[in-house]
């Protein structure tokens, strides 16, 4: 296969030995291929080259002189190591300098004919570069006076090194295959991959360094929306199980709450009732804060299609999660005849086996589970619609597996507390429709949320025992389970051993992180859910739906590390009983702006505000985490770019008009591959 050569690891490569392998690693970048696709973040342009007598004070600017003397001294002042050089033109002169950079001794000296580019300072002794960065002078030059690209970079991996290695296994882009069929490419008027791949790493001008992202970007957001919009067709022409909308069931539904909807929860049970009612099967996500009621909003579907006759399956991503909704389900539904079943990994074998004729038999119409739910021997007579709460948690085919319980196309509903701003689930997903929960029902109390200063951390602890004697409970959370970081990041494992010895030897603590066994782990939370722990030191596994009213106080390590969604996510693991909870975030104080943002979450309570925010802080593609979605990841699309986003997407209409089935250009279809599951093109 002519791919193979993509797939040489990168340590393989001439020059690259295996003690570099965990640089790559951090980076993402394992083979060749990838190191084709690290593509830069933007460039640097010292093609302006002038005179040394052009150079100004203030500027940032690039010339080309010779080395005519180099010195090494320390400054008087903190015992900085300088390198100073003097160089010259046929114009003048200049002066250069090199902070705590010893070994430029070695490589400098005169005669060198270079170019540099940096600031120019005003020095005693007269003009200066100051650090500036350097390449002899070659005519052909790569890194300085030429349009150098920048790259992701780690301790190691520098965008020099990165530059000349790219350089070096370029001519192996001619090995990565056309995706775009050539009518596309002609119709769009893009430049092949491979030349695509050489311009972006070694342009001769911006325009060619956009003409060449323009078009990876194009292919990716292109196979996208081919695969989100052959899944619409697919589901829009299926006739998929409708579920007929009945007022009276809603109303009934309504009447027999506890309390009153909100708007926003009866304008979402609409809308899905709606698309039930409708032809082709639904697909759509519903997004809410933690507590905003989408479970009662699930009720309700559930109820409607029960009333049609039809079953629910309801899967969620823990045993502790499946409990909590079967549990709302139960008080919300029994009472209008509809039990809900509960099948999980521990439910022994004998309830199993009466779950499963309840709905192999189809007098049952509503079970709650977890994975178990997958199991090849839960057969259920008439499957119409599919819930599936933090759909992100599962695997690809494991959806797919639900939905393949029924003969006809079920409906489809995903529920998250995650919200992902619309603009982007659109790009993202296609083929989805969307109903938000974007108010909290009244009468809950916001968390008060804090940045707390290092210097305030023991009272901060003051404050913990003082809940933890009132009988509240409370979560720490740390971004790592060990201690495997030299920036000093508080792990998990080093936190608990430290707060259990040192800070509260008297308090019953405990410790969860995701290395634990499934069943250790939904164990601890147990004991934690049922008032055994007062402080459960965690890791980010807590993040999703845990509902402990009792916890009061949700205290974050190194918060600058987590995203604002998910801190978001966190404190709404607290503020779910009648106590005043509180979310106190530290932070590690490694990076300036991070006060900033954390102090963003102290003021903003709503989800959908701060996950626009994370957007916009972060790019699309940190903040969904397209690999979480089972998506591959995008190199150069702009998830955003609304424009590009319309054109890709009338462009895969056209090309989906022609050849339907993808089989009209073999490269398309196998690219396709990377897509089939997520968009359930199977
Ligand atoms: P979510 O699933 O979005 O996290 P839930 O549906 O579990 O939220 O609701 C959280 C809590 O709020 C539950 O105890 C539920 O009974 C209650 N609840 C839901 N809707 C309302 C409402 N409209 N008014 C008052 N309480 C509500
Ligand atoms: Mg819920």
């Amino acid at each position: 296969m002519s791919h193979s050569q993509l797939d040489t690891p990168v340590t393989a490569l001439p020059g690259v030995g295996a003690r570099q392998r965990p640089r790559f690693e951090r980076l993402g970048l394992s083979t060749l291929r990838d190191l084709l696709f690290h593509l830069p973040r933007r460039y640097e342009d010292t093609r302006d080259v002038v005179p040394v007598c052009q150079l100004t004070p203030g500027a940032v600017q690039t010339t080309r002189a010779r080395v005519s003397g180099v010195r090494m001294h320390r400054s008087p002042r903190r015992g900085m190591v300088l390198v100073e050089a003097v160089l010259e033109d046929s114009t003048g002169s200049v002066g250069a300098v090199w902070f705590n950079q010893p070994f430029l001794t070695k490589q400098l000296y005169n005669g060198m004919d270079l170019i540099l580019s940096g600031p120019v300072k005003v020095s005693r002794t007269g003009l200066q570069l100051q650090n500036p960065k350097f390449e002899r002078h070659r005519g052909e030059q790569q890194h300085v006076g030429t349009f150098a690209a920048v790259y992701r970079e780690t301790e190691g991996l520098t965008s020099r090194y990165l530059r000349s290695l790219i350089e070096s296994v370029l001519p192996a882009a001619n090995m990565v295959p056309d995706v775009l069929p050539p009518a596309v490419r002609a119709s769009e008027g893009l430049i092949p991959i491979a030349q695509a791949l050489r311009d972006i790493h070694n342009p001769s001008s911006p325009d060619v360094a956009i003409r060449a992202r323009e078009r990876i970007a194009f292919e990716e957001l292109f196979l996208l929306q081919l695969a989100a919009q052959r899944a619409r067709r697919r589901r829009l022409g299926s006739s998929g199980v409708v579920i007929p909308y009945d007022v009276k069931v809603a109303r009934h539904f309504a009447e027999s709450l506890p309390f009153k909807l909100t708007d926003g929860q009866r304008v979402a049970g609409h809308q899905i009732l709606a698309d039930m009612a409708g032809s082709g099967a639904m697909n759509r996500l519903l997004q809410g804060d933690v507590g905003s009621g989408k479970t009662a909003v699930a009720a309700l579907v559930a109820l409607m299609t029960h009333a049609a006759g039809h079953q629910t399956t309801f899967m969620a991503p823990t045993e502790i999660l499946a409990r909590q909704h079967h549990a709302t389900l139960d008080s919300l539904l029994t009472p209008l005849g509809l039990t809900p079943r509960l099948l999980v990994g521990s439910t022994s074998a004998r309830a199993r086996r009466e779950v499963l004729n309840g709905l192999a038999g189809g007098h049952d119409t509503l079970v709650v589970g977890t994975h178990a739910l997958l199991e090849d021997d839960v057969v259920l007579a008439d499957l119409g619609l599919v819930i599936v709460d933090e759909q992100h948690r599962f695997g690809v085919a494991q959806r797919q597996r639900l939905r393949q319980k029924a003969e006809q196309m079920p409906n489809f509903l995903a529920m998250t507390a995650t919200p992902i701003p619309r603009s982007l689930a659109l790009t993202l997903y296609g083929d989805v429709n969307i109903s938000e929960l974007r108010e909290l029902p009244p009468g809950r109390t916001p968390v008060v949320t804090r940045v707390v200063p290092a210097a305030e951390r023991q009272g901060a602890y003051d404050f913990v025992r003082r809940q933890v004697g009132e009988g509240r409970q409370v979560f720490v959370i740390c971004p790592l389970i060990e201690e495997s970081d030299k920036l000093g990041v508080k792990s998990a494992t080093a936190e608990f051993e430290r707060l259990r010895s040192d800070i509260f030897p008297d308090l019953r603590l405990d410790l969860l992180h995701g290395r634990l066994p499934a069943r250790e782990k939904d164990e601890r939370m147990r004991r934690f859910a049922t008032g055994e722990t007062d402080i459960l030191v965690a890791t980010s596994v807590v993040e999703v739906g845990v509902d402990v009213p009792n916890a009061s106080v949700m205290l974050i390590e190194a918060a600058e590390r987590f995203g604002l969604a998910q801190l978001h996510q966190f404190r709404g693991r607290v503020g779910r009983g009648a106590h005043k909870s509180h979310c106190l975030l530290f932070d590690s104080g490694e990076d300036d702006g991070s006060i900033q943002r954390l102090s963003a979450v102290a003021a903003t309570e709503s989800g959908f505000d701060l996950a626009e925010l994370d957007l916009r802080l972060r790019g699309p593609g940190d903040v969904v985490g397209l690999r979480q979605h089972g998506l591959p990841e995008m190199h150069a699309a702009d998830l955003l770019d609304v424009a590009m986003g319309r054109r890709a997407r009338t462009a895969a209409e056209g090309w989906l008009d022609a050849d339907p089935n993808l089989q009209g250009y073999p490269p398309l279809e196998a690219a396709m591959d990377a897509y089939r599951a997520v968009f359930d093109l199977d």
